[in-house]
């Protein structure tokens, strides 16, 4: 006999409660982003690997190791999305999304990278992604902040989760803070990771981002970005940060925080937790203004950011109950037909009900108590030949006759 088929590597298929909080995720964020006025959008689950590959950063963790590439029957390279913003940033281009500028997107969906699987980190996860492009004004760093961390209140755990920012300053001040970050590590080469001495010339800020404890001593005592902002990369800083303080935002500065993508300028944020153990971040972006200019189009500021949809539901409360308001018991086979019926019309009208497909009364019971429904409606024959039904409240006891016209008026009203 051969082995049934077992699921994916660093893949979930997800079950009931967990799936119930993914979609409190989710709905949440579809109404913070309304709040916002951010547009909605559907994007391919897989694009040109050059998309990905261009402007992520070669050197970039993403990009080296951890893309699922693959060569399709026509024979070209495609990769399953890592993330969202190079897709959208090329569907900003190839479906002139221009047109729009300055333009609010929201999407959600699955991203994949190649990981070791372990507790809030998959190989195929879901995303949440916010982007402003077009606007390269510092109130858009802050909307967009804004619109994470009121997602994150709404969910609940707004206590929990610190904003971290930073700023990587505009290409002056990068270059010469590199510069400096190159000097430090190479004086110190070899107490670095064997990960990160490959980094130092190609990409010596992911070092910073570096997850090896044995570079975190050596990355504690680096040279800090502040040394370096120029004074326009100050004043946008500057500006950032008083927005976030009229929204009412908490911040807290990390003056070494980079994230694992090349393509950020300025502003760099993530929002953290420390109840997830090693998968610390939650949410996390910042401002992109070279990217579309390096896949060929014109010179566009754009920031936003991503959230880890299972990572989320790790830190949310149980869904409110998702059940039943009402469960049928029919008693014997002509009320079995009727009680199709009133099902139907109840849930017509808004009511979430349902009925077992088999079982004698006392079965029917039990399932209505397990079900987890306010009311068991009891539909007999002698009931029935007055036009009613028999309503009982499954947490007091209580039971009464209710015209069955008047069943969704019973539930509802309580
Ligand atoms: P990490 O440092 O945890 O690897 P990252 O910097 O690679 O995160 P981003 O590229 O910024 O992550 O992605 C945005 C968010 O997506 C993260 O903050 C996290 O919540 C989530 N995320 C990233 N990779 C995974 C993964 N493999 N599994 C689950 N969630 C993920
Ligand atoms: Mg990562």
């Amino acid at each position: 006999m051969s082995k049934s088929p077992q699921r994916i590597r660093g893949t979930q298929d997800i079950f009931g409660e967990d799936a119930d909080r993914f979609q409190t995720v989710v709905a949440a964020f579809e109404r913070v982003r309304r709040l916002y006025g951010f547009r909605r959008v559907e994007m391919p689950v897989f694009e040109a690997t050059q998309v990905f590959a261009r402007s992520i950063g070669e050197t970039t963790d993403i990009v080296s190791k951890e893309m699922y590439s693959f060569e399709d029957r026509g024979g070209d390279s495609l990769t399953l999305r890592p993330e969202f913003t190079a897709g959208i940033c090329r569907a900003y281009l190839s479906e002139g999304w221009q047109q729009y500028a300055a333009v609010k997107i929201a999407t959600h969906g699955p991203a994949f990278r190649y990981e070791r699987p372990q507790k809030g980190r998959y190989r195929q996860f879901h995303q949440l992604d916010a982007e402003i492009i077009g606007a390269g004004e510092p109130a858009a760093d802050v909307e967009i902040i804004a619109m994470g961390a009121q997602l994150l209140g709404e969910l609940g755990i707004g206590e929990r989760i610190e904003l971290k920012l930073n700023t990587l300053g505009d290409p002056a001040t990068r270059d010469a803070w590199r510069d400096a970050l190159v000097e430090h590590f190479r004086a110190r080469q070899k107490d670095l990771s064997e990960e990160s001495r490959a980094r130092l010339e190609k990409n010596p800020l992911r070092i910073l981002d570096s997850k090896e404890h044995q570079d975190w001593p050596i990355v504690d005592s680096s040279p800090v970005v502040d040394d370096f902002l120029t004074p326009d990369a100050a004043d946008y800083f500057g500006r950032v940060t008083a927005g976030l303080d009229a929204a009412g935002i908490k911040w807290t500065r990390d003056p070494r925080l980079v994230r694992g993508l090349d393509y950020y300028r300025h502003t760099a944020f993530e929002f953290v937790t420390e109840d997830l153990g090693a998968q610390s971040a939650v949410l996390a972006g910042g401002r992109y203004d070279g990217l579309i200019e390096s896949m060929g189009g014109p010179h566009t500021p754009a920031v936003g950011w991503a959230a880890g949809i299972e990572r989320l539901s790790m830190l949310i409360e149980q869904p409110g109950a998702t059940g039943m308001d009402a469960a049928l018991v029919p008693l014997g086979e002509a009320a079995e037909a009727a009680a199709v019926r009133i099902a139907a019309d109840l849930r017509r009208a808004g009511i979430a009900c349902e009925m077992a497909y088999r079982g004698n009364m006392k079965r029917r019971m039990q399932k209505a108590n397990a079900s987890g429904a306010r009311y068991a409606i009891i539909v007999g024959d002698d009931e029935l030949a007055r036009g009613e039904a028999a309503v009982k409240d499954l947490q007091t006891g209580e039971q009464r006759s209710v015209a069955i016209d008047r069943l969704a008026e019973a539930v509802r009203g309580g």
